[in-house]
């Protein structure tokens, strides 16, 4: 077979690997969003057997081989089939050097691990779940290890995982500049004499004016509804490609926040999954680049759009008649201030987008501690509180409300909550450079124009796949390094008025 030849029958077999996960996909929606409560065992042994078949394919020693032949002769490749060979390679390479066994004992060890996780957090007993982190995080040691690459700590194996390129030094300096100018600015905030808020969630937010509202802001900043659905959900999520996108809202009748916020975060992935290379679907360089990125999509369209001023000066008098007993006598002010309060707060999901970053910033220096083996798992309640003191003045009273309060760790995410921040820190910085590329957004954004925003980022984000790592990407589309700098700065443009700074 010719170099051509073999480049074409191994990128087949990972399209079709590709459509396993596709498929693998929609049954996880299904899980989600329709499936009745005793079709959980089926389910769960159906998404295990696509998982397996999955894995397998992908560390077939024949697949493995044709990877190593491209590779060896790379240089005879066009530029975009050596980015694809580049990053099928680099996913491949990983999966093949962790020992069988060692993935079996942790997915064996996840199942424990989360129904401990479970109970501890509903009885607020860290002790109970102690035993299983430790457990999990040795395991996560020897597989980083297994598989980490010539010179990388275990922690940076861990954080090329969601972030390719990103290591604990890199993620380090940003998150600690972050962190030393977000400090001085929440407390700035907390001091100053709080705006007047209206009482918004004593009053009744109907549920489905709450949806039919949210469909028509999604619809307007560009989600594609022939190729895209919303549904309900516990857990809000964005899941699918291109042709077939899915994002899932929650709805309480007190608070119209959580849905109106929720779908216009997911609809920014979603609008990231709608705008890859279609020419590339299936392939490295038709997928999104990083959770960072991801987020950073999501959390423009949620915040730095959907969170302004202008956004509501042109949707306040159609919310007004969507719901005229809520927002009876509120003006447009009162509403944005509604929507844009800073608090130091326990729990992370309900964290504003100042805060927030506090949350993580905590997160990534106990985790990095714990995997470096500075910091042992009996000691992790005491350090959480200590630092939640420290950043954001606020006393702990349970575990349940500190260092049990998410997911992650219980499954053996480690290196994945510093996307998050990097996600916030990213939209800024692409706002900002989109912004000076296009002129006036304020004003588009007034006028309900879109357009101009989405298609900069589906020239300068989506359409890129992973042609360059995240941050490279970041610093092509913004001409800067990525820092903290644009997040400080719309921040403080932001907040100075609503808090008379
Ligand atoms: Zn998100």
């Amino acid at each position: 077979m010719g170099l051509g030849e073999i480049y074409e029958s191994m990128i087949e077999e990972f399209k079709r690997i590709g459509r396993l996960g596709q498929i693998a996909g929609l049954l996880h929606w299904d899980q989600q969003v329709n499936m009745p409560p005793k079709g959980i065992e089926a389910r769960s042994e159906q998404l295990a057997m696509m998982q397996g078949m999955i894995h397998g394919r992908i560390t077939d020693p024949k697949f493995v081989e044709a990877l190593g032949e491209l590779d060896a002769a790379k240089d005879k490749l066009d530029e975009d089939q050596a980015v694809n060979v580049r990053e099928i390679k680099h996913e491949v390479d990983k999966l093949v050097k962790v020992p069988r066994d060692l993935v079996e004992e942790i997915s064996r060890h996840t199942a424990k691990s989360s129904g401990a996780w479970v109970e501890a957090r509903k009885n607020s007993d860290f002790g109970s779940f102690a035993p299983y982190l430790e457990r999990m995080v040795e395991l996560k040691i020897r597989e980083a290890k297994a598989k980490g690459a010539e010179g990388e700590s275990v922690y940076d194996t861990m954080l090329d995982d969601f972030e390719k390129g990103m290591n604990e030094q890199k993620t380090a300096e940003i998150l600690e500049d972050l962190r030393g100018r977000l400090v001085p600015f929440i407390h700035r905030v907390l001091d100053a004499p709080p705006p007047e808020v209206p009482p918004l969630t004593e009053r009744k937010w109907p549920i489905q004016a709450q949806r039919e509202f949210g469909l028509k802001l999604i619809r307007d900043i560009g989600f594609d509804f022939e190729g895209g659905r919303q549904d309900i959900s516990a857990h809000p999520f964005c899941t699918g490609e291109l042709g077939d996108v899915r994002i899932t809202t929650r709805f309480y009748d007190n608070d119209p926040r959580p849905s109106l916020f929720g779908m216009l975060h997911e609809s920014g992935h979603a609008l990231y999954e709608q705008g890859v290379d279609p020419a590339h679907l299936l392939t490295p360089l038709g997928s999104s680049v990083s959770l960072g990125v991801h987020e950073s999509q999501s959390r423009m369209w949620e915040n730095l759009v959907g969170r302004s001023l202008a956004f509501w000066k042109t949707y306040y008098p159609d919310l007004q008649a969507a719901f005229p007993e809520a927002l009876d006598g509120v003006p447009m002010e009162g509403f944005h201030r509604f929507v844009n309060q800073i608090k130091g707060s326990l729990i992370r999901v309900e964290a504003d987008e100042a805060t927030y970053n506090l949350h993580i910033v905590l997160r990534f220096e106990i985790e990095r501690d714990l995997i470096g083996g500075s910091l042992a798992v009996s000691d992790l309640p005491a350090a959480w509180n200590a630092k939640m003191k420290e950043y954001l003045d606020v006393e702990v009273p349970d575990d349940a409300q500190g260092v049990l309060q998410d997911v992650h760790w219980s499954e053996g995410y480690f290196g994945y909550f510093p996307t998050y921040s990097l996600g916030n820190l990213f939209s800024a910085q692409l706002f900002e450079a989109a912004g000076e590329a296009i002129g006036d957004l304020p004003a588009k954004i007034e006028h309900r124009e879109f357009a101009p925003l989405l298609e900069w980022l589906r020239e300068n984000v989506h359409r890129k796949g992973k042609r360059h790592d995240p941050r490279e990407l970041v610093r092509l589309a913004t001409g800067r390094e990525p820092s903290a700098e644009a997040l400080m700065n719309y921040l403080e443009a932001k907040f100075a008025p609503i808090y008379g700074l």
